[in-house]
């Protein structure tokens, strides 16, 4: 397929992980796309993009950052034009008891999750707006967008918080031709996860590593953990023309794990 010819792709917090199977998808059918995310390695990320007959850039940003964030659309504007599909991926979590749970800690995940997809979806939507040509907004919340789990309550607000943005947004901009939905990836094995499975695994006390991802694969009706390319296969339909009456949703990828 190449479903995405001539069409313009940011993907943030692309250099790895599921970012990096999204950024993939859309370079294998033929998009530009441009990855970012804070660390120089982004690159190097894009470089095996290019490598694999993709059309990439890499472009260290800190979603954070207004300025930053402004600087890369002008960025993807200037190599490629303006951007088709925008997807707000980069994200951080932290595991701590509420007592632990620090005001940095806080601030910094609802920064990069929730106010790093409203800067990025507000400098796409801009672009998107003046290029007449709509747009795909895919944002990237988490199973814990409708269900928050034990010593996680930033993480789980910070994705709550993108299932209302991606809503508002969405009623907001359907008539100029931009549709905004939401995902919810399950247990997808990235680096996070690792981070997942040995910190919560030694706070619940009963896991060591690798335990407790195993047990909660075990609840996941479909009995896998997921990969980055199931979320990369559900955000390439979003973006794609078949969705093209689908705006303000949140669908979960997680093999059954939650049904609501
Ligand atoms: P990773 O930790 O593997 O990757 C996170 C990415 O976010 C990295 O590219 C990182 O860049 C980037 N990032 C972090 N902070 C910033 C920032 N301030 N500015 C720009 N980029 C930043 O995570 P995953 O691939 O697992 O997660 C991707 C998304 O999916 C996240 O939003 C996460 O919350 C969500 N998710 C993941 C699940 C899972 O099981 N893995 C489950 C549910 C949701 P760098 O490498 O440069 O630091």
């Amino acid at each position: 397929m190449n479903r995405f010819a001539d069409r313009t792709v940011v993907v943030t917090g692309g250099n790895k992980g599921i970012g990096y199977a999204i950024a993939q998808r859309f370079a294998s059918e033929g998009a530009q796309v441009a990855i970012a995310s804070i660390e120089p390695q982004v690159e190097e990320a894009a470089a095996m993009l290019r490598d694999g007959g993709g059309d990439a850039i890499g472009v260290i940003c800190d979603v954070t950052d207004g300025e930053a964030v402004a600087a890369l659309y002008d960025r993807v504007d200037e190599r490629f034009g303006p951007v088709d599909v925008s997807v707000q991926n980069a994200g951080i979590i932290t595991i701590a008891r509420i007592e632990d749970l620090s005001e940095r800690d806080w601030d910094a995940t609802m920064a990069v999750n929730t106010k790093g997809a409203f800067l990025c979806c507000q400098e796409a939507i801009r672009r998107m707006r003046t290029s007449g040509r709509g747009g795909r907004l895919v944002n990237i919340a988490s199973g814990q967008a409708r269900e928050g789990f034990i010593y996680t309550p930033h993480y789980a607000a910070s994705k709550f918080g993108v299932v209302g943005l991606t809503q508002s947004l969405a009623k907001e901009v359907a008539i100029d031709g931009i549709t905004v939905n939401a995902v919810c990836p399950g247990i997808i094995r990235t680096d996070m996860w690792d981070y997942n499975d040995r910190v919560w695994g030694e706070m619940l006390g009963e896991y060591g590593p690798g335990e407790l991802m195993a047990s909660w694969v075990k609840n996941i009706p479909m009995k896998r953990a997921g990969e980055g390319s199931d979320v990369a296969a559900l955000i390439a339909f979003l973006a794609s023309a078949d969705a093209d009456y689908i705006t303000g949703q949140t669908i979960n990828v997680d093999g059954g794990l939650i049904m609501s």
